[in-house]
């Protein structure tokens, strides 16, 4: 017989932030029932890249470096538990990543770039020429110099998402609710009891905003948190026959992810474009053309799909995550362009800010 939980959590959002926080939840005896409106993991979470990038994305923030790279360095674990608990493997691949300069003022700034992260303890090797096509045989004849940063990783989030619904499926603490579109929080004597939806009120000890780019649209968010707001970011999936390219390449305005067998991720467009989820020709354009800048031979692959979604952005702030300024409130949102990278980390943070 299970124990009596110790609360009773709603979470609304499918994503891999609501996703993760049920299992991290569940797993530590809290009973949770997730609110998706639609289908869970069908929004940004799937058509993330799923760059594990601590130091490729840290630009120039010594504050965030601690973090990222304890967020990075927390998946291997977490994949193997993923796939323990459910067999599905979800992509985890040590590829590396190589930021290119294919110019004298890039190569300046790469070679800031690692001068930099090595004064922080990281491996940032500054790469020559010869150097950077021993570890990418496929870079363009251009490219002069390269910081390697030998231990950012990446994962196949429509892979992880499956294995994160099975594992929500195997656990009796937790209920999915799809087709359930959370209206707006309830709110009585200044705390947050609960949620409403169409069927009525559904009463909770806490409830965890994890509704991505859309989570100031929910109604009853207090005025005085940030508001999240959704930037577009477009893909390219190519396929080479047979898979040539094997590091992750960022170059100036595109990067390559390669998954090993021969589908080929080219991203993305950082645009605010409101809730509008057009594939355009301006944003393919942007991206291949970057993407074959860097890495010609991907001319030759054939183009296999596009999509696009809204990471959930915060104006000066990498997330918002835990205790809210209304109690009962708890908040997992506003990763923007690493909230595959740093799910595992905030699902731990919230827990222990649920079950403070
Ligand atoms: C093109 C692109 C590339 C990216 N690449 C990377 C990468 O390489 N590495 C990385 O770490 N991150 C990457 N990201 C960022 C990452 O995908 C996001 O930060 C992350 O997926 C956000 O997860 P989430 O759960 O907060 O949001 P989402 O995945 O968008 O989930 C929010 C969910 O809430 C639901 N919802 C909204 N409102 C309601 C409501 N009122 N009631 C019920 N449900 C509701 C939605 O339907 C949705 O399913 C990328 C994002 C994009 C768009």
């Amino acid at each position: 017989m299970l124990e009596p939980p110790l609360v009773k959590v709603a979470i609304v959002g499918g994503g891999v932030m609501g996703c993760t926080s049920a299992l991290v939840l569940a797993g530590r005896g809290a009973d949770v029932v997730v609110l998706e409106r639609a289908i869970p993991g069908a929004e940004a979470s799937s058509a993330a890249a799923g760059i594990l990038g601590a130091q490729v994305e840290l630009h120039g923030s010594a504050e965030d470096a601690a973090l990222f790279v304890r967020a990075r360095d927390g998946w291997k674990a977490w994949a193997d538990a993923l796939r323990d608990a459910t067999g599905i493997d979800i992509g985890y691949r040590l590829t590396g990543v190589l930021r290119v300069a294919r110019s004298e003022t890039e190569h300046a700034e790469v070679a800031r770039e690692a001068a930099w992260q090595a004064g922080l303890g990281l491996r940032a090797p500054l790469l020559d020429a010869a150097a950077a096509r021993q570890i990418e045989p496929e870079l363009a004849g251009d490219v002069v110099a390269a910081v390697h940063f030998p231990d950012d990783t990446q994962v196949d989030p429509p892979a992880l998402l499956r294995a994160l619904m099975a594992s929500l499926a195997r656990s009796a603490r937790i209920t999915v609710r799809s087709g359930i579109t959370v209206q707006r929080l309830i709110v009585e004597r200044e705390r947050c009891v609960g949620v409403a939806i169409d069927e009525g009120a559904l009463h909770a000890d806490a409830v965890l905003l994890a509704a991505g780019s859309w989570s100031s649209l929910v109604l009853g968010v207090p005025a005085s948190l940030p508001v999240v707001r959704p930037v577009r970011g477009q893909m390219v999936l190519l396929e080479e026959r047979p898979p040539r390219v094997c590091s992750i390449v960022f170059g100036a305005g595109a990067y390559v992810v390669p998954r090993g067998d021969g589908r080929v991720l080219c991203g993305s467009t950082m645009e605010h474009a409101g809730y509008r989820k057009e594939v355009t020709a301006a944003g393919v354009h942007a991206i291949l053309g970057g993407a074959l800048a860097c890495v010609p031979s991907l001319g030759g692959a054939q183009l296999a799909g596009t999509w696009s979604n809204f990471r959930p952005h915060v104006e000066g702030r990498s997330a918002l995550v835990g205790a809210s300024p209304l109690p009962g409130l708890f908040l997992a949102t506003g990763h923007h362009r690493n909230g595959i990278l740093l799910s595992k980390l905030t699902a731990d943070a919230v827990a222990d800010a649920v079950l403070a």
